[in-house]
């Protein structure tokens, strides 16, 4: 918990690309060293820009008043300074777009859909998409209009109206439009905790001088629910918001963090522990990663600490971007091929800061792992350990969504810890994933320390075999029964 204070309340929310990462790296690093063990800065790639996060803050301006609570996607715009704007619902068709062509120049835009977390794509492309869908609903708007004057004939005539087909609803129709009028930005619902994460569709082709310029604002969903109606009762009211979203001029590299504890037999043999180093910044990364990855740390200072000589390597591994899509873990499976065969397990911890309550093992490993957990039951009797076995798995074809997934494609064992909620913290992984409340006081002091206890156990005791573990029986590569791939995939993660 003392590294996880450092990483979420010294450093920060830490997207790779930020100054926060950076420092995530030099401070993890300086740590390995000075706990005695060597340490590699493993370059994984670059951004073309990097993004570090301001505070940001917005509120209403009427008689209530109101302080909005709202979040925008990293790599996405901030406001001028403080803006303050009237409000507008986005147009659908070509002929709203004109009846408020004036007014759409200072105005903060109201859109449809409700926020998954990403910006709304601002690149020609998305534009061009989005016209296709504006002819549509251009040629249902001409329809309405001759069904409405057809009901108002049919009114006179005391027959029935028909109805109106509705308009396609999809978000920001006339993004390029708005942003041409001089919009101050745009605004989406969203569900509570806000879930925001960053621009994927466009970091790689942003430059200095591209940079998106429309500030991409999620709104609590119950705030944005009075404010369009108040707009569509055409109430007089303003917004204000200031965002303070700066960009870095690029490139800037990114790298993992690699501690090493070199084997004093096998050195060239491997027993992997880890998880990821960058988080999304609209919280601290307190769960998503910092509960995966300080605990990895933790677990190579115990080792550290008690003088440990393992007969093969541990590497302690702090991915790089694995929120940007696995970029570190993948970036390492692809060159280090050479080590593959030669890695005992990849352990790593990404879900959540539950305590560890045993590990489910092959038939062919259980005798090893009988031996080297021993010790475990005796730590703590709140928190008791079982080994269970685990039936060979389908290897999967596509990595899974954490570090481990680049690892298992290549065949090598990524047995995890099985974890519990055991004494009930009511912890919900949902709530915090890619939200504002993925924050340090989310993470859960006495799983959190007694998992780093088991992790340096079980990730030495491996290292000190006199034997790779054997893989026998783990993978298996032609396609089972269908619903069984399911289940064991399942149990994998
Ligand atoms: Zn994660």
């Amino acid at each position: 918990m003392d590294h996880l204070d450092v990483l979420c309340n010294r450093i920060g929310g830490r997207p790779i690309g930020s100054s926060a990462y950076e420092s995530a790296t030099i401070w993890a690093a300086g740590k390995f060293m000075e706990w005695g063990m060597e340490v590699v800065l493993d370059e994984v790639g670059e951004l073309p820009v990097g993004f570090n996060r301001g505070p940001w803050s917005g509120r209403m301006l009427s008689d209530e008043g109101m302080i909005l609570h709202f979040a925008t996607p990293s790599y996405t715009a901030g406001t001028k300074g403080v803006q303050r704007g009237h409000v507008l619902i986005e147009p659908r068709t070509q002929a709203e777009f004109d009846r408020m062509r004036e007014r759409l120049k200072g105005a903060w835009v109201l859109i449809y859909g409700e926020n998954e977390g990403w910006p709304i794509d601002f690149s020609a492309l998305a534009d061009s998409l989005r016209d296709s869908i504006k002819v549509v609903n251009d040629s249902i708007a001409l329809e309405n209009n001759k069904i409405k004057k057809e009901n108002q004939e049919n009114k006179e005539k005391g027959l029935p109206e028909k109805e109106l087909q509705p308009l396609n609803e999809e978000p920001v129709l006339f993004y390029r439009e708005m942003r041409e009028a001089g919009i101050l930005g745009i605004i989406q619902s969203s569900k509570t905790p806000i879930r925001v994460m960053y621009d994927r569709k466009n970091i790689m082709n942003m430059t200095f001088d591209n940079l998106p310029t429309v500030p991409d604002i999620k709104l609590d969903e119950s705030q944005y629910y009075i404010i369009k109606q108040m707009t569509e009762e055409r109430r007089y009211f303003l917004l204000e918001f200031d965002i303070r979203n700066q960009f870095r001029p690029g490139p800037i590299p990114y790298h993992n963090v690699i501690g090493i504890i070199p084997g004093t037999e096998y050195p060239d043999e491997y027993v992997i522990m880890g998880g990821h180093l960058d988080s999304y910044d609209v919280g601290t990364g307190g769960v998503d990663d910092g509960s995966g990855a300080t605990p990895a740390m933790e677990a190579a200072r115990l080792i550290m600490e008690a003088g440990g000589q393992p007969k093969r390597t541990i590497l302690v591994t702090l991915w790089a971007g694995e929120e940007f899509g696995l970029l570190g873990s993948q970036s390492w499976v692809d060159r280090n091929g050479d080590k593959l065969d030669s890695i005992s397990n990849m352990f790593n911890r990404d879900g959540g800061p539950t305590v560890t309550t045993g590990i489910t093992v092959p038939a062919a490993m259980r005798e090893d792992f009988e031996k080297i957990c021993e010790p475990l039951n005796g730590i703590n009797p709140d928190f008791p350990f079982k080994i269970e076995e685990r039936q060979p798995s389908e290897k999967p074809e596509k990595a899974w969504g954490t570090d481990s997934g680049p690892f298992a494609v290549a065949g090598v064992p990524t047995i995890t810890f099985n974890t519990g909620d055991t004494k009930g913290y009511n912890f919900s992984y949902h709530e915090i994933w890619h939200t504002e409340r993925d924050t340090y006081d989310k993470s859960i002091r006495e799983y959190q320390e007694h998992t780093a206890i088991v992790t340096a156990v079980v990730v030495y005791g491996i290292a000190n075999l006199d034997h790779l573990l054997s893989r026998e029986g783990y993978w298996i590569e032609k396609p089972v029964a269908e619903k069984d791939v399911v289940n064991k995939k399942k149990k994998n993660k």
